[in-house]
């Protein structure tokens, strides 16, 4: 039996990427939007997979977002591997790769941002006070740009789901938001495209993130509910074997981000911390019992 084979179309140009989406929309065929910033891994092809299954095109955007990094952030570090992600779409079968360059996205002139207020005072927010500003303002415009029926994000960006769902809703958009759950190596370390960054040594001491996650579930499990103890063992667990900065340990309401001194309800446990240079994230949710 023939099998199909689908050429990637790539395409760079924001009224190009319009006129597809178009001609996809004109033949009334669904269109599923996966964001990126590339150096594609696992997590990132879980959501792809996903939209192939669902939708009759599907797009994937590449583009390292300089909006959403500080200044002291590692925008010009970020990886990029472009050649290699494209393999990784075409051997799925994507439809459209959109790559944008910063100037095509952001020409000069550029004055408009969103911001959704509130649950993004919290968690990430407080450490990067600039992510979901970028965050938001980069994926209405894609969204603008690809008119997509169904877009995929990950809920290792859980905070970050929260706020493109708040988004779509404040702002009427006609997207359904389809929330994938974390990608983990075998050994349990979420995939991350920083992960590259960590040498041996710091990929061990990254695996304490996910440990630290699966001690307090076991805690919880035994009877414990005070936030203020879980957060103590996490804090130990991620600081035994050094090299970890603490950036936060969260235990919160999974909607509003707001700190609860009991575990109780369905609660959103979430870790930043820094190994060697990159940045970490990982969170699990605790069900309401
Ligand atoms: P990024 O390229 O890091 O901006 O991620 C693009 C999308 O992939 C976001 O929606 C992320 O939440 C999602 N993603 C990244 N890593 C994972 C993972 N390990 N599991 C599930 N989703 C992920």
């Amino acid at each position: 039996m023939e099998t199909e084979t689908k050429t990637l179309q790539e395409v760079s140009s924001i009224s190009e990427m319009k006129e597809v989406a178009l001609s996809f929309r004109k033949k009334s065929l669904t269109i599923g939007f996966v964001p990126t910033m590339g150096c594609l891994h696992e997590g990132h092809l879980t959501l792809v997979k996903q939209s192939l299954e669902t939708c009759d095109r599907t797009v994937v955007s590449i583009f390292v977002n300089p909006v959403q990094f500080g200044p002291d952030e590692d925008l010009s570090t970020y990886p990029r591997q472009l050649q290699s992600d494209i393999e990784k779409l075409e051997a799925v079968g994507v439809d459209v790769l959109f790559h944008p360059t910063k100037e095509e996205m952001y020409p000069a002139g550029h004055k408009t941002y969103v911001q959704v207020q509130d649950i993004t005072e919290h968690l990430c927010g407080t450490s990067r006070p600039d992510l979901f500003t970028g965050v938001s303002t980069v994926v209405l415009k894609l969204f603008n740009i690809i008119q997509p029926h169904n877009a995929y994000f990950g809920e290792k960006d859980w905070q970050q789901l929260a706020v493109i769902e708040t988004l779509i809703q404040d702002l009427n958009l006609d997207v359904v938001l389809i929330r994938v759950p974390i990608v983990r190596e075998i050994d349990g370390l979420a995939m991350s495209s920083r992960n590259r960054y960590l040498s041996d040594q710091e990929r061990q001491t990254a695996l304490f993130l996910s440990r630290s996650l699966q001690q307090a579930r076991d805690n919880i499990r035994q009877g414990t509910t005070s936030a203020k103890v879980i957060r103590n063992s996490i804090r130990q667990c991620l600081l035994e074997k050094g090299g970890v900065e603490i950036d936060y340990i969260s235990i919160c309401d999974p909607k509003n981000f707001k700190e609860k001194e009991q575990v109780c309800g369905r609660t959103l446990i979430a870790l930043a911390v820094k190994v060697g240079t990159s940045r970490l994230i990982d969170n699990c949710i605790i069900e309401e019992f």
